[in-house]
């Protein structure tokens, strides 16, 4: 007894934030359930100690996964708890970091604002430079490098649209439907950062640490999404708790058929799992479950956005920010990324160390020439 009551004690207090009312309300809830079933000679734990509840609206079909090794959990509660504190979240051992990224951004601007669809190959232009190249005009090999002499050689049927301008003496911005001239005109990028607004605005509708890393991209902290979550789907996960530091309970296959979600993206395998990407994908562990709710939210940000404001985008997820940043770049585009912890080492096979975020540019070769990196096939020595 003094053994429940210490454990309600720290559920409570390890609750806190803006739903913290709501989960005392839903704690008492149970203790009430307990009780109930105390009285009629089952306790919930004997009769079924993880209930099968679980009611996502995103959720399209029953989940295959399996659990691989049934064994002892790597993580503790501490790791879970602080997923519940936006302090915390990011440096716990079960962070899930997404990063999503707006396909060839300008570029699907201009698409979405002149009424054309994705398979048409548009340019945004600044001048005579390429700003942004969609990617049906990629498929026809143009590049960000290219002219627009050269786009169009490429190209004929190319659709070219130049940013938007002030002309000299006025104080709004416009579209013109001639190209203008850097004599009378200045570029205005106003249009694309209102739109960032707006796909920002969405961001920080769904998850409560948001950081913008440039116009048209963001990481996110789904810690607070994923702790709620799976609260949700095992109301009683928290009752085994005595210390912060015991192990969280050992992740069953009922337990993961009990979820009834499906990966959502491209998942990397882990070693010994099939490379195709259709292969089977195991949850070994919490990280791996969680990573796999991770999946679901990010799927469900990125199909808001295609439906509030129609841009398609790419997504990673990862443990750090770093992972998810090369995740979502891994695959583009409209498609996402899950890297799950013990994918890592296979997963950073595929890069040099210049892709790494930051390491890109002048920067990054000054810093491999004084480490002595090797440029191509280093990923062994990276992922060690
Ligand atoms: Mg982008």
């Amino acid at each position: 007894m003094a053994t429940q009551k210490k454990t309600e004690k720290i559920s409570l207090r390890q609750l806190p934030g803006p739903d913290s009312r709501a989960f005392q309300v839903f704690f008492k809830f149970q203790r009430i359930r307990d009780a109930f079933m105390m009285i009629w000679g089952k306790h919930w734990k004997t009769q079924d100690s993880w209930p099968l509840k679980h009611d996502f609206s995103y959720c399209n079909a029953m989940s295959q996964l399996k659990v691989k090794q049934k064994q002892q959990s790597a993580f503790t509660y501490r790791d879970f708890l602080d997923l519940n504190d936006v302090n915390k979240a990011y440096k716990s051992r079960l962070a899930v970091i997404c990063h999503i990224d707006v396909n060839a951004f300008f570029a699907q601007h201009e698409q979405i604002r002149l009424g054309l669809t994705p398979k048409d190959p548009v340019v945004c232009l600044q001048w005579n430079s390429l700003i942004a190249v969609s990617y049906a005009a990629r498929d026809y090999g143009i590049g960000r490098m290219d002219t627009l002499q050269s786009a169009k050689l490429k190209c004929p049927k190319l659709i070219v649209a130049h940013t938007a301008v002030f002309k000299k003496g006025e104080s709004t911005w416009s579209y013109l439907d001639y190209l203008p001239s850097p004599v009378d005109h200045k570029v205005s990028l106003d249009p694309y950062r209102r739109a960032s607004r707006k796909i920002m605005r969405i961001f920080k509708s769904n998850c409560d640490h948001v950081e913008k890393a440039s116009v048209d991209e963001s990481f996110m902290d789904f810690g607070r999404l994923v702790f709620r979550k799976l609260l949700e789907l095992f109301p009683n996960f928290l009752e085994g708790l005595e210390s912060v530091d015991d192990r969280l309970p050992t992740l069953t296959q009922e337990m993961v058929d009990s979820v009834a979600l499906q990966w959502k993206g491209l998942v990397i395998p882990k070693p010994g799992e099939a490379s195709d990407e259709d292969g089977e994908r195991n949850i070994d562990d919490w990280d791996d479950l969680l990573s796999l709710i991770g999946s679901n939210f990010a799927s469900d940000i990125r199909q808001q956005i295609v439906d509030q404001l129609g841009y398609t985008t790419s997504a990673g997820i990862g443990r750090v920010k770093t992972l998810a940043k090369l995740a979502s770049g891994f695959k583009k585009p409209n498609r996402q990324t899950i890297v799950r912890n013990d994918a890592v080492g296979p997963f950073l096979k595929n890069f040099k160390l210049t892709d790494f975020w930051s390491m890109g540019g002048k920067n990054g070769e000054a810093i491999m020439a004084k480490l002595d990196v090797p440029y191509s096939s280093q990923g062994d020595e990276i992922a060690g």
